[in-house]
């Protein structure tokens, strides 16, 4: 059996309602670069080529416990309800931007956030997690889509398991889905947002998938995150900081946001110690290069860790022409990575996290989940 087909799960409600008209970047204003038409270019690609997608906008409401398995309470509550007491106190109809963030230096005050002035640096790391009146469905939309996805992978990798074990198949075509989504996930902490993410949808898939496992077969099924995002996914890493399942994973570039996580000596702690991979990678990497690396971790990290599912963290921003990135990757790299992915032999849902660069989001996302299927 040959899945020639990929199911996308996606939905115009995780993204049309989160328009924030600027974001503050190296100092100036500029336009809001995680735009609705990122999802749109990469939209345009799937449905140009059905005999590959299949693409699905319904999806699920699976409440907000699956969110909560991951992020704090509080900052859940806080997200929902930002916008509303921004406005009521006086805070400019943009949306919610923080003036002060409680630096490490700062903290021997004792002031607790009350104002919604004060939350706003309080539950976010930079200047770029705009919160707008929709944001804070947008995000959960995103979320929901993803557990939608994540709830078939679950059924897919169940399939998988029993035919491999008939002999039915063998490990050459592991089942594959997208959930095309944003805003994305992989800089939002357990209580923080940051890098234009509310919601860490790779965590909460994560998650739900070893939770469910365990309830379903007393067994948690193990999974590895891969993250290929041009920058680094502090979020997903913090989350998981502490634990063994899952193990997380990523390439990204160094010396560039978000500046102060990513280092290789971010191993993990406790009983997580090891189980969290970081590879900076230098400005100007290239495809050889690149893909290079992605083989190596596979080999030596991922692979040997066993795991039953893949969660991709799935950013295109590696692209040479992104206008916030600055690889020299190219077009042709991005087959190359999802049959490097493809091999690993297990179930994957990749996840859309950054990509600014509107025109190729198509053929560059398109590339990895056709080289995972074993089309490029
Ligand atoms: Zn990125």
């Amino acid at each position: 059996m040959t899945p020639s087909l990929m199911k996308v799960y996606t939905s115009k409600l995780c993204t049309t309602m989160h328009v924030p008209k600027f974001e503050l970047l190296d100092g100036g204003e500029s336009q809001f670069f995680e735009s609705p038409e990122r999802r749109e270019a990469i939209h345009r690609f799937l449905v140009e080529h059905p005999e590959t997608f299949e693409i699905t906008e319904q999806f699920d409401d699976f409440g907000k416990e699956p969110i909560q398995r991951v992020h704090a309470q509080d900052f859940i509550e806080y997200l929902e309800s930002a916008f509303e007491l921004w406005i009521a106190e006086g805070g400019h109809p943009n949306g919610v931007i923080p003036s002060t963030i409680p630096h490490k230096k700062l903290q021997i005050g004792r002031v607790k956030p009350k104002t919604s002035f004060a939350k706003a640096g309080e539950y976010c790391f930079d200047l770029s997690a705009v919160i707008t009146k929709d944001t804070f469905k947008a995000a959960w939309n995103a979320a929901q889509i993803t557990l939608t996805a994540t709830k078939e992978l679950l059924r897919l990798g169940t399939e998988y398991e029993k035919n491999m074990v008939d002999g039915a198949i063998n490990r050459s075509h592991p089942p594959g889905l997208y959930a095309l989504v944003r805003p994305p996930g992989h800089h939002a902490q357990s209580n923080l947002c940051g890098g234009y993410c509310y919601i860490n949808n790779a965590a909460v898939s994560t998650q739900w998938i070893i939770d469910q496992s365990e309830k379903e077969s007393g067994q948690a099924k193990k999974v590895a995150i891969l993250d290929i995002d041009f920058h680094h996914g502090n979020g997903t890493q913090e989350i998981f900081y502490n634990v063994r399942n899952p193990l997380y994973t990523s390439l990204h570039s160094e010396d560039e946001y978000p500046h102060f996580t990513g280092s290789e000596l971010e191993k993990g702690e406790g009983d997580g110690l090891g189980y969290n991979i970081n590879i900076p990678l230098p400005k100007n990497t290239t495809d050889d290069e690149y893909i290079e690396t992605l083989e190596k971790l596979i080999r030596e990290s991922v692979v040997p860790y066993k795991p039953d599912y893949i969660i991709v963290s799935l950013g295109v921003d590696t692209y040479k022409e992104d206008p916030i990135a600055g690889f020299l990757v190219t077009s042709d790299a991005y087959p190359r990575m999802g049959e490097a992915i493809r091999k690993i032999g297990v179930p994957t849902l990749f996840i859309q996290e950054g990509g600014y660069c509107i025109e190729k989001l198509g053929i560059n996302v398109g590339g990895v989940l056709r080289g995972y299927l074993g089309k490029a």
